[in-house]
């Protein structure tokens, strides 16, 4: 059911999501333990198409305005949408992994930043920043609150953590019988504003977070995103739902019930 503009899900649709969220999550944390120095990117996309097809899901990347792969891989300087293929991942790199399924027609989206082997402390840092925002993000969600909740919360996370740039060309987003819905969730703005957060609404947070600043430009395969400065950034994603009992993070293996009850919040999930 849509209300203006916004797909709302019943408790069964958003048991699917959470199948979808599952399989994306799972597949994910073998990525994560499997991205190493002398891998290929490409290598890392066979993985994932392999999990996410033995899992009974379908891919949301593959085809989707004509992407050539089932995960988008971002190196250092790329931000979002790199496109695996023959890069070699070296020692002292970082990765951002994004990742989406669909079960019986439902959606999920997550991402992470993975470093490999040692990397300097400012680009530890930034991943941490980064991941935490998006936490903080979710932790800000509740029933009757507002969309830009959520971005206040994410600004307000990294603006304290350091001197960071937020990436304000791309933002979070609903997600459902699609992957990309209404409403935008972005990563900065007042609190209070932009729909209205009630049950059954499903929604993508995203941070993209730069040791530089937030600029970025597309290369010419239409698709990668880099910083213009050259920077490295880091791209954290989870999608997640608010029931009547709290939040329930759908792309989280443990519902985020570890992270949301740190920050104080009540898990949602079942
Ligand atoms: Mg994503
Ligand atoms: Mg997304």
């Amino acid at each position: 059911m849509f209300d203006r503009g916004i797909e709302i899900k019943t408790p069964d649709q958003i048991a699917t999501m959470r199948a979808a969220g599952l399989v994306v999550g799972q597949t994910l944390e073998v990525l994560r333990n499997e991205v190493r120095a002398g891998i290929t990117t490409g290598e890392l996309d066979a993985m994932a198409k392999e999990l996410i097809h033995s899992a009974g899901a379908t891919s949301n990347f593959l085809g989707y305005h004509g992407f050539p792969g089932v995960i988008c891989t971002s190196v250092n300087d790329e931000v979002v949408h790199g496109i695996p293929g023959p890069r070699v991942l070296r020692e002292g790199d970082i990765i951002s992994i994004d990742c989406g399924a669909i079960v019986d027609g439902w959606h999920g989206d997550a991402a992470l930043t993975v470093a490999i082997g040692d990397v300097p402390d400012e680009v530890t840092a930034l991943l941490q920043a980064t991941e935490d925002a998006m936490w903080r993000g979710i932790a800000a969600a509740s029933l009757g609150g507002r969309v830009s909740d959520i971005s206040h919360a994410i600004e307000t996370s990294i603006d304290a953590a350091g001197d960071y740039g937020i990436v304000a060309g791309f933002t979070g987003h609903g997600i459902g019988t699609e992957m990309h819905q209404a409403p935008d969730v972005p990563n900065y703005g007042k609190p209070r504003r932009g729909p209205k957060l009630v049950k059954g609404l499903a929604l993508a947070v995203e941070p993209m977070v730069t040791l530089g600043t937030g600029n970025t430009r597309t290369l010419a395969d239409d698709w990668t995103v880099v910083t213009t400065d050259g920077s490295w950034a880091a791209h954290f994603e989870n999608t997640f739902t608010l029931t009547g009992t709290g939040a329930w993070v759908l792309t989280a293996l443990d519902g985020g019930r570890e992270r949301l009850a740190a920050l104080g919040v009540p898990y949602g999930g079942d």
